[in-house]
């Protein structure tokens, strides 16, 4: 299965049996991409951790 990466647009090969929810990296750009379907394979960017523990 192949989609689209939203930040740089190269085509990203998304594995047979990738599940919703999955963690991917580009391998364009580095951008840590999260699987939101499947069927069609969709990726967008994944939520970026924030080490922001201070409150
Ligand atoms: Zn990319």
């Amino acid at each position: 299965m192949k989609t689209e990466c939203p930040v740089c647009g190269a085509e990203v090969e998304l594995a047979a049996d990738a599940v919703q929810g999955e963690l991917l990296e580009c391998p364009e750009c580095g951008t840590e991409l999260e699987v939101i379907s499947v069927n069609p394979p969709v990726v967008q960017e994944a939520p970026q951790e924030e080490e922001d523990w201070g409150q």
